[in-house]
């Protein structure tokens, strides 16, 4: 039978405990969920800055719509994009203190969109093993190699890129990516030396830091500032607007050159339909909101050490994130997938993250805090994990 394998592989996963589907949600993003008739704490969203359902950015989103339209009406080398694009590009040069950006619909194309259109044989891409599917998969429709390098581990990459710098046939430009705080353990690279090692093999280094803007660094500008080194010092940062900014879609930032090299050569960047307008709106007040807003920082993370604190007094083990990402490792899927559904059962959200989407036997609960969470919040859950991991 044609395509047959669709069918096995959907029974596979109900098998071993794998299955995904989404879980229709109403209201807006907040501290609560409301899933049919219940209510929940929302420990499990990216709205990191409580921003997603945020009243001056609801406002802005119709004053944009009111202003500019809703539709971009095309691809932004056609008639796609508009002042409000530009202006979005505007505040995050101002901003992240980088030399050009390019806007991308999300930040799953941003990524696919660089490393196809950067890479080809006999190019070398090296990705921290735990770098998002998005870069993963990328690396499958280019022709390069791709090396990947133990999580974190500097000196793995470094010997990975002495072994291809004495082979003639792997002498094509190398491209180094991580993430800058990874998104499924929360803890955050460490850009400078990879800035210093890329620089020593004349490689490129790019930050996916979709979980980092707008959260780390002074007034949020993200990983690459909260390690000491500029924006414009790297050649690719990426970031989503999707997470902490609250709202969605992505962009590229980089030298002019690059940047005019995506608006001619990239095909996901010319052959898609620009940004909403009024989202671009929207996202640029976003935007000024997370450099501006000090206090959101402040609150994330008088969130976080209570929940540290508070986890570890009880004598549940974390692991060494200090972002708003906070995993606790159980291994098994099935058993994860019981302990997120007992956490449900006492009014607690968060999400079971089970294999491919992390390595097989590390399946976790995905603990996210937010400012929209106040600290008493995080205690009741904290009790309540306690609760369900010692069967009380
Ligand atoms: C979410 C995410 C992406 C994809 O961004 P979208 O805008 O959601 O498509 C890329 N990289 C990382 C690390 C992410 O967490």
């Amino acid at each position: 039978m044609a395509f047959d394998f669709i069918t096995e592989q959907l029974a596979e996963r109900h098998r071993q405990g794998l299955y995904r589907c989404s879980t229709s949600m109403s209201g807006a993003q907040g501290r609560l969920l409301h899933v049919a008739d219940k209510t929940y704490l929302n420990f499990s969203s990216n709205d990191y800055l409580g921003m997603a359902a945020d009243p001056k950015l609801i406002k802005a989103w119709q004053k944009g719509a009111e202003l500019y339209g809703i539709g971009s009406g095309g691809s932004y080398l056609v008639t796609g994009f508009n002042q409000t694009h530009q202006a979005l590009c505007d505040q995050l040069k101002l901003w992240l203190g980088v030399e050009s950006v390019a806007l991308f619909s999300s930040g799953y194309s941003a990524n696919q969109a660089i490393i196809k259109l950067l890479l080809k044989k006999p190019d070398l891409l090296f990705q921290d093993k735990l770098n998002h599917a998005s870069l993963m998969e990328a690396a499958l429709l280019s022709d390069c190699t791709m090396r990947r390098f133990k999580h974190n581990n500097v000196d793995h990459l470094e010997s990975l890129l002495s072994i291809s710098n004495k082979s003639s046939t792997l002498d094509g430009n190398k491209l180094i990516i991580s993430e800058g705080v990874f998104s499924m353990d929360g803890d955050t690279a460490p850009v400078n030396t990879l800035h210093a090692t890329a620089k020593k093999y004349d490689a490129w280094l790019m930050i996916d830091d979709a979980h980092g803007l707008g959260v780390v660094g002074e007034n949020g500008k993200g990983s690459v500032e909260a390690c000491g080194i500029a924006n414009k010092n790297l050649q690719i940062y990426m970031a989503t607007f999707g997470k902490a900014l609250g709202v969605g879609g992505a962009f590229v930032a980089g030298s002019k050159e690059l940047i005019n090299y995506i608006n001619n050569f990239s095909k996901p960047y010319i052959y898609s339909t620009g940004l909403p307008p009024a989202m671009a709106y929207t996202i640029t007040q976003a935007a000024k909101m997370a450099e501006t807003q000090d206090w959101r920082r402040d609150k994330l993370q008088v969130l976080i050490t209570t929940f540290r604190k508070t986890a570890t007094n009880l004598g549940i083990s974390l692991t060494d994130s200090q972002t708003a990402i906070q995993p606790i490792i159980i291994g098994d899927s099935v058993k994860t997938l019981q302990i997120a559904d007992k956490l449900k059962t006492l009014g607690f959200w968060t999400t079971a993250i089970r294999p491919p989407t992390v390595a097989v036997g590390t399946a976790r609960l995905r603990i996210t805090l937010t400012v929209n969470h106040e600290e008493n919040d995080v205690v009741q859950l904290v009790n309540a994990i306690y609760r369900v991991l010692n069967d009380k």
